[in-house]
């Protein structure tokens, strides 16, 4: 009958010979193979210690930037949770208080942001979806943990040091690059 993919394969009923019989020739091919192997360069890495070279876009963990006064950006508009199609963020947001400018840039900000690794696919969409420039994913792969606790980054682990900022300059738009951003 003829076969509608022309992939078929006739079985065939041949009998075993001797040797296939013993499945010796199979074994030490096989241990050959084995062999083979030890002696060829590894597919693998030794991660952590190592790691391969990723590109300049590549989505890994996330910041929450500053702006060029060292003012937290985020505004807790909630954009980002909204756009997220993993549910991975949460935040609470409070009112600015008298003498919190140099901390917060707009009138309403975070008190608590998280991001859960656990759920978020790294898709980038909150990065799109921010308003204010305010959240972005480095290049930073995420690291391994063994308590499910330690994937719920908060703001102590997202917001980038005042003085060891993120460069992120390969994802933002030409606006923040030139700092046109007004308050
Ligand atoms: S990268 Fe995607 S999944 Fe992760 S927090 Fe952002 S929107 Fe959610
Ligand atoms: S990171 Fe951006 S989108 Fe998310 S709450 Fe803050 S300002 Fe809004």
């Amino acid at each position: 009958m003829k076969s509608l993919s022309n992939r078929s394969i006739e079985v065939s009923n041949k009998k075993m010979t001797f040797m296939e019989r013993i499945y010796l020739p199979a074994v030490i091919g096989g241990l050959f193979i084995t062999l083979k192997h030890l002696f060829m360069k590894g597919a693998t890495i030794k991660y952590p210690e190592q790691t391969r070279p990723v590109s300049d876009v590549y989505r890994g963990k996330h910041v929450l930037k500053r702006d060029e006064k060292g003012a937290e950006r985020c505004t807790a508009c909630g954009l980002c949770a909204v756009a997220c199609p993993a549910e991975a963020i949460t935040m609470t947001s409070a009112e600015r208080k008298k003498g919190e400018e140099g901390l917060y840039r707009e009138e309403k900000y975070a008190t608590v942001y998280e991001i859960n690794m656990l759920r978020c696919i790294f898709c980038g969409l909150c990065e799109e979806a921010c308003p204010k420039e305010a959240i972005f994913l480095t290049t930073e792969i995420m690291p391994a943990n063994f308590e499910r606790q330690d994937f719920i980054y908060g703001k102590d682990r997202l917001v980038e040091p005042i003085d060891k900022r993120v460069d992120v300059s390969n994802r933002q738009t030409i606006e923040v690059v030139t700092q046109k951003f007004n308050d």
